[in-house]
């Protein structure tokens, strides 16, 4: 069970509505999507589109996974360089991967478009950090393998970086023009809108307990009632339960932390006047962004411990904001809250198929809002027929990683040991 954990600030920000929750149908459906995130959502909205009948259950409510908790970095590509990716995969899906993965803002940004959805988009690029000298060797490398390949990226001295963050404690950045910012929750409720306008039925508060396969359809018992389907898509990932066994044993679960000040106004406007989202090299990583309203985000790997008002969490964010900008004074904050990110050893996203017409797309690694947008498109494909080899990547079961529940707590330790020690 996840512990009662304070609510994200976008559930309040995000302009787009939450959606209205409809009883299940009494028929047999083409597709039911299980989870209404990202990959549950574009799973459906792109299956409905190619015409079949899809039903999605989600056990709270929409974005109530990573997709409504993030930091709202739309980042093109995976956390693996092209180099890497291309040693992982090999050249034939490795080449497709890199330039379906380069693209990938592009297809958030024309669904975003397409749809009208109202979710704060800035188109402005993202920062990544250099933390120390170390990681700005490694910012230079991975620009020069985008140089390379003729993407948008543009690296920053330390003197440029801090025009564009406001502050001079990077040693320069890597401008990636490809990437932009939205209101997670918003973008999230947008698909579930456009979604529903094409035809998918959306059950929100209604949990799925059990999946059983007879006679070629698959019965999904729900906490609400059973229902029948000829294919079933888990879009579970890092909030994955214990529905179908083994699952949750294909990723480490690992807790990332946002706090997010009120409005700041004049005062902040030095900060990211670009409205670029920032993160840096830093192992342990540290992110900074602001929204469409003038309020700052900082956030870090781990849980909140203590709450807005008091705590660990709460004198780390203080202290950060402190060092970065200084001129800034007390600063109040409005919201804390974290979520769940499911790593795999391969740190690639991948689709498994866990039984005949059963499919789960995971492990995204803490990039999703891209990652998850594009595997449901391509989840949408599988179900119509696409022959898997024209995925980016291999079509596999899954694979149990090795003593998960030790990492998890073990990464747990580690970053609120991180959190002390920077809150000094
Ligand atoms: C704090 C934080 C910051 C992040 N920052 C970024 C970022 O800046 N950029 C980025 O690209 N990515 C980021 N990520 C990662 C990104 O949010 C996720 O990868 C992405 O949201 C995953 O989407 P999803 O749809 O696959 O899963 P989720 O959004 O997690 O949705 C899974 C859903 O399944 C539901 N569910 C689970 N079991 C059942 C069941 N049995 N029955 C019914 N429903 C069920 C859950 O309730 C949940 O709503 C971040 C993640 C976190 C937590």
């Amino acid at each position: 069970m996840d512990r009662k954990i304070p609510t994200p600030l976008w559930r309040k920000t995000a302009e787009e509505r939450d959606s209205t929750s409809v009883e299940l149908p009494d028929r047999l459906v083409d597709l039911v999507v299980v989870g209404g995130g990202y990959t549950g959502l574009s799973t459906a909205l792109h299956s409905a589109q190619k015409g079949l009948a899809v039903h999605l259950i989600e056990s709270n409510h929409i974005g109530y996974g990573g997709s409504g908790r993030n930091v709202g970095l739309v980042n093109a590509g995976t956390w693996l360089s092209p180099t890497t990716v291309r040693e992982k995969l090999g050249p034939s899906y490795g080449d497709r991967f890199i330039r379906q993965f380069s693209n990938s803002p592009s297809l958030v940004f024309d669904l975003i478009e397409k749809y009208q959805i109202q979710c704060e988009l800035t188109k402005t690029g993202t920062i990544h950090a250099a933390h120390s000298l170390r990681g700005l060797k490694d910012l230079t490398e991975r620009y020069q393998e985008w140089q390379r390949l003729g993407e948008p990226v543009e690296l920053l001295s330390s003197d440029t970086t801090a025009k564009m963050v406001g502050t001079d404690i990077f040693f320069g950045g890597l401008h990636d023009h490809r990437a932009g910012t939205i209101n997670p929750m918003g973008y999230c409720r947008g698909l579930a809108r456009a979604a529903t306008a094409a035809g998918v039925g959306i059950t929100t508060g209604m949990q799925v307990t059990k999946l059983d396969r007879k006679d070629g359809s698959w019965t999904v018992t729900t906490s609400g009632g059973p229902l029948q389907t000829k294919a079933v898509v888990l879009g579970t990932n890092a909030y994955t339960d214990s529905l179908w066994p083994g699952l949750k044993k294909v990723f480490t679960t690992i807790h990332y932390v946002q706090f997010a000040t009120k409005p700041m106004g004049e005062q902040a406007s030095h900060i990211l006047p670009g409205r670029q989202g920032l993160w840096d090299t830093g192992k342990i990583m540290f992110n900074i962004r602001k929204d469409a309203f003038g309020r700052l985000f900082v956030g870090t790997m781990g849980r909140v411990i203590g709450s807005i008002d008091k705590g660990l969490t709460k004198r780390w964010a203080q202290k950060r904001i402190f060092t970065a900008f200084p001129d800034l004074g007390n600063t109040c904050f409005e919201a804390a809250w974290h979520g769940k990110i499911a790593m795999t050893p391969s740190h690639l996203p991948s689709i498994h198929q866990l039984a005949p017409h059963l499919w789960t797309a995971i492990g995204y690694n803490g990039r999703g809002i891209t990652t998850g947008t594009l595997l449901g498109s391509f989840m949408a494909e599988l179900l119509t027929g696409s022959d898997p080899i024209n995925l980016p990547f291999p079509l596999t079961g899954p694979k149990p990683a090795p003593l998960t529940g030790l990492q998890t707590r073990f990464y747990d330790m580690a970053f609120t040991a991180k959190q002390l020690w920077n809150s000094f």
